[in-house]
């Protein structure tokens, strides 16, 4: 089979490239995308010991004073003391500012 024709040339490849870009679509959609007020609010023991007011934290890594708006994961307030934590397993949900998890890190 001869590949002389230079229309079919070019639907192959723009082909490949459609199937190519396929995954990476995908990608995207998973990669920070979601909007914040699309995301639901973190409930009590969402992971790591999480709970929305860091003073109800019955944990021993708990210090008083420590909550996600001072730790190095907080992302910023989105809407009425809620905003999103960049820990990979708070990326799902917005975290509360005054919210604690066992992973919280103190700004530097
Ligand atoms: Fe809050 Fe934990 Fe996220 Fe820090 S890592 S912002 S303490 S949920």
């Amino acid at each position: 089979m001869n590949d002389h024709n230079p229309s079919r040339r070019v639907f192959l490849r723009t082909a490949a490239l459609g199937i190519a870009a396929v995954p990476l679509a995908r990608f995207a959609t998973y990669s920070g995308n979601a909007q914040a007020q699309d995301l639901p609010k973190a409930e009590d023991g969402h992971a790591l010991d999480y709970v929305n007011d860091a003073s109800e934290a019955d944990h021993e890594k708990y210090q008083s004073g420590q909550k996600c708006e001072s730790c190095a994961f907080w992302a910023g307030e989105e809407a009425d003391g809620w905003g999103k934590c960049r820990h990979p397993e708070f990326t799902d949900v917005l975290v509360n500012a005054e919210g604690w998890c066992n992973t919280y890190a103190p700004r530097g």
